[in-house]
């Protein structure tokens, strides 16, 4: 089967490997549409920088592990059909059924998992790759698409439960002002999910035009250019002075996760979605924050979210957001990603 190999630092192929048959516990799916994500390349450069252990600090801290040297499969965004059921799987899924993949993997054993943080799991793994014409996955992977959920859609259940988390991580209330930096898939995700939530106005800030259409199509009440407009004055002029009461950043850019701070109403609450690269101080100012009883949240990916994510999946409008590529077209599909102008790209076996 051809399968989008990860193949070593900074090298990825398209190549025919051995089709996989699943173990007793695996279920095998035909995969129907598999999402490239932005950590993606950051996996083909070499994954994300080590988090250096800070002094004075109590605890676990998770840490994303030696780059993997490759070969691998990649893809972990997923959707597709059961075609064989391994002998000792216990489920009631059935050969023929769509289902959606989360390919992260908690060890449900560990302290956190034990307590409902699987995001903070010690020994947490991934379940294999799914660019590629099948793969073979324990239960715990898959979950069942609704009728009126496509393929296509289903592919968008990991993205949007890492979304669902993040507005959950907002505590938002009806009637909230909302701001997102950055109209990726997250970024319009957190939209679509925050407009759902009671959002009275949302505003979301891109430098690409297409990404700037896109999210006044799917809703948005005004958008910002912020290369050409300054984020403050439309920020004040959009709130009435106000500030934000609740603000996600999704970019990744540090200088945005302190401004967030200082566009926020008081009382609001800032979400820090993105990963940030490198160990840097974002340099909070502390009084301001106390005297604006300002909230600041991160979002540690989390599978808790899935069935959430599953249930919200008929309800979002998805379909403006997908480019489909065909699987052998991966290189062009991972040089389109980086150019920035498609939301979210689907490679399609
Ligand atoms: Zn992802
Ligand atoms: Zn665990």
């Amino acid at each position: 089967m051809k399968a989008v190999i990860f193949k070593e630092l900074g090298v990825i192929e398209v190549q025919d490997v051995p089709e996989p048959e699943p173990a007793p516990d695996q279920i095998k799916v035909k995969i129907g549409y598999a999402g490239i994500c932005g950590s993606d390349p950051i996996i083909v450069i070499g994954g994300l920088e080590e988090f250096p252990h800070q002094e004075g600090s109590i605890g676990w801290l998770q840490k994303p592990g030696p780059p993997h040297p490759g070969p691998k499969i990649m893809g972990h965004e997923a959707s597709g059909t059961i075609v064989k059921i391994g002998k000792d799987v216990r489920s009631d899924f059935k050969v023929g059924q769509q289902v959606a993949m989360d390919l992260r993997n908690p060890c449900g054993k560990c302290y956190f998992c034990l307590n409902g943080m699987q995001n903070f799991c010690e020994h947490f793994s991934n379940h294999p790759g799914a660019m590629a014409e099948y793969g073979c996955y324990q239960p715990e992977a898959l979950f069942p698409l609704p009728d009126d959920v496509s393929l296509e859609t289903g592919a968008f259940l990991e993205p949007a439960s890492i979304a669902v988390h993040a507005v959950d991580n907002a505590h938002m209330k009806i009637g909230d002002t909302v701001l997102i930096t950055g109209g990726g898939s997250i970024g319009l995700l957190i939209m679509e999910i925050a407009l759902r939530n009671g959002a009275s106005k949302v505003m979301v800030s891109d430098p690409i035009a297409e990404k700037r259409k896109l999210a006044l199509q799917l809703g948005a009440d005004a958008v910002v250019d912020p290369l050409k407009e300054n984020l403050l004055e439309v920020s004040k002029k959009f709130t009435g002075g106000h500030g934000f009461n609740v603000s996600f950043e999704t970019t990744g850019i540090l200088a945005l996760a302190r401004q967030l701070i200082l566009l926020a109403e008081c009382n609001g609450t800032v979400v820090w979605v993105a990963t940030y690269q490198g160990n840097r101080d974002v340099g909070v100012p502390i009084t301001y924050t106390h005297t604006k009883e300002i909230t600041i949240h991160n979002v540690a990916p989390s599978p808790y979210a899935d069935y959430k994510a599953l249930n919200m999946l008929a309800k979002l409008d998805l379909k403006p957001l997908t480019t489909v590529f065909p699987l052998t077209d991966a290189l062009k599909a991972f040089e389109a990603h980086k150019a920035g102008k498609d939301v979210k790209i689907m490679l399609k076996p």
